[in-house]
């Protein structure tokens, strides 16, 4: 009779918890800076409030300005870019742009040192990677970001005409999402504004709707989601009450927080367990019994 073997293994390894912060510095047709960050460094995603707001918000929320290592512009819109240039004078931090959006902003908000990226292609910054992708607005070559750390992410999804396929696929990936909630359908097609703008906002190289962003996370977020920023949100077409009464039948799925123009938005954490790959100590076998 041959002997039966059986092998033990003992599997060794760190549990830690990682952790991001988020918060909407600005946030709104006349202003937009997101912050991402981690214990040690921090990214911010568009600069569209004018330097000194964007370090006095931060300050105000206890987020460190000296921790951001890069500034990444989604698009050459005003509201996105006005600020750009001073913060990564002050910040001494590069700013990250494409050709084509840089080309289209005007003289006085172009950095002086901009790093070009191409929608598609990775970045790294310090422990973080940045994703571009291309979305619909009416811009030159506007871009959303995927930010990821440690496997956690979280994308900055404003200024979109329509949910392309680049937008369904990251929500599906995403743990925290700025989305966009721009604008009330009611309200855009009753309010004052002329039709041809009316038109604007609402096509699909414009903004997208509370009902839109709804029926995006309804439809495609994955089970890792769990905190929704109802982001960019229009003065004249939307309320706070109205964006968040549309999210209300997902509160008890997610978290739902709203930003604002006017003051920096909570500061929220955002956690999960990993495994130290590192220290993983395999042994192989440990113990072994011949039983014969
Ligand atoms: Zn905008
Ligand atoms: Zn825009």
């Amino acid at each position: 009779m041959l002997p039966k073997v059986d092998y033990f293994c003992t599997f060794t390894f760190d549990l830690f918890l990682i952790m991001l912060t988020l918060c909407a510095i600005a946030s709104g047709s006349n202003g937009n800076c997101y912050y991402i960050g981690n214990n040690r460094e921090a990214v911010l995603v568009d600069a569209g409030i004018s330097a000194r707001q964007i370090m006095n918000r931060m300050k105000q929320q206890n987020l460190n300005p000296a921790l951001v290592k890069a500034i990444f512009i989604s698009h050459e819109h005003t509201d996105h870019v006005c600020g750009a240039k001073v913060l990564s004078k002050k910040l001494m931090v590069p700013v990250y742009v494409t050709r084509r959006t840089y080309a289209a902003m005007y003289n006085n908000h172009k950095p002086q040192a901009p790093r070009f990226f191409d929608p598609g292609t990775e970045i790294a910054v310090g422990s973080f990677s940045v994703f571009p992708f291309l979305k619909n607005h009416d811009a030159a070559q506007p871009c959303s970001f995927r930010i990821s750390y440690n496997g956690l992410h979280t994308g900055v999804l404003t200024d979109i005409g329509v949910a392309c396929e680049n937008v369904i696929r990251e929500v599906s990936h995403c743990h925290a999402l700025f989305l966009e909630t721009n604008y009330d359908e009611k309200m855009l097609w009753e309010g004052r504004y002329p039709w041809p703008l009316k038109r604007r906002i609402a096509s699909d190289h414009g903004h997208l709707s509370n009902d839109q962003a709804f029926d995006l996370i309804s439809r495609h977020s994955g089970n890792q989601l769990q905190i929704v920023f109802l982001s960019h949100l229009s003065a004249e077409n939307n309320t706070p009450e109205k964006a968040m009464e549309r999210f209300n039948e997902l509160r008890q799925r997610y978290q739902i927080y709203l930003t604002s123009r006017h003051s920096p938005g909570e500061v929220v954490s955002i956690t999960a367990a990993a495994v130290a790959t590192d220290t993983f100590d395999a042994v192989l076998p440990t113990q072994l019994k011949l039983e014969l």
